[in-house]
């Protein structure tokens, strides 16, 4: 019999078409999850998991919702709640890049930034509070970066909106914990998608993969796995962190 570490939990996963989030959605499906698979634009995408995981009998629903927006955060939620159950776990993925000279960066680019990958948390940890405190247990999981940590040339904007995201995570962990609820964040390094193929070109990328201790990009599996162990019951008592997945880059 295996041992599925999140049966029984409905798992609401933003950004879930594409990359990282993908990833996460069909590890924490292998572990007996509910999935809500949420996705702004790539409908084909999300359509396609939905398909593949319910192939295999998990119960799973693609929910589009701009997380920016409180209106369709709530519609996504209320969805969520209505065709699953509540929402015990919460995985806040979904999240843009932007790599411009600082002195070029627009207001627009700063408010589209901070929207998606601040504000979008915001309103998904303020909307799913109420219930895990009334049950007295939930699992939230803040996917950050290591620019957050450390901060980064032509991606100032960037890093400020993860490096907020850092400090909400801390900060929740500390005002949840006494209501059983765990708040974490991961801090990938560069991890193989399209924002990363988007930003550099191979020779960059091979270049990068060169800096890393470990001789490689990380893939999405890598931050599955860590994610899949925050959620775990084996992380109860792991609350308020930032998991570094990076290969030992920002050791
Ligand atoms: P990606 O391949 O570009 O995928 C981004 C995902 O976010 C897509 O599913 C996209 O949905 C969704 N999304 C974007 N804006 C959204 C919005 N307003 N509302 C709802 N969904 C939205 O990116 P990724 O590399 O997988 O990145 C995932 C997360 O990891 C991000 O938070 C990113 O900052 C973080 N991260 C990535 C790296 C890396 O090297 N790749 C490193 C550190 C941290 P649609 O396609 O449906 O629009």
């Amino acid at each position: 019999m295996p041992n599925l570490r999140l049966r029984g939990h409905v798992c609401l996963v933003t950004g879930a078409s594409r990359g990282i989030g993908n990833g996460i959605a069909q590890a924490l499906a292998m572990e007996g999850a509910k999935l809500a698979i949420n996705y702004h634009y790539s409908e084909n995408e999300a359509g396609k998991l939905i398909e593949a995981l319910q192939g295999i009998g998990v119960s799973a629903l693609a929910v589009k919702a701009d997380v920016s927006r409180e209106d369709d955060v709530e519609k996504m939620f209320s969805q969520v709640e209505k065709e699953l159950g509540k929402i015990s776990m919460l995985v806040n993925n979904a999240g843009v890049s932007l790599r411009a000279l600082f002195q070029d960066t627009s207001v627009e680019q700063w408010d589209q930034v901070m929207a998606t990958n601040l504000k979008g948390p915001f309103l998904c940890c303020r909307r799913v509070l109420p219930n895990m405190i009334a049950q007295r247990f939930g699992r939230i999981v803040n996917i950050a970066s290591i620019w957050g940590l450390r901060g980064a040339a032509c991606e100032a904007v960037y890093a400020a909106s993860k490096g907020g995201l850092i400090a909400l995570t801390k900060s929740l962990a500390r005002e949840a914990a006494p209501s059983g609820i765990t708040v974490n964040a991961i801090a990938p390094g560069p991890i193989e998608t399209d924002m990363l193929l988007h930003e550099l070109d191979e020779e960059d990328r091979n270049w990068l993969a060169e800096q890393i201790p470990a001789s490689r990009l990380g893939q999405v599996e890598d931050v599955a796995a860590a994610c899949v162990y925050l959620l775990s019951k084996d992380a109860s008592y792991v609350n308020g962190q930032i998991l570094s997945v990076d290969g030992a880059w920002n050791a």
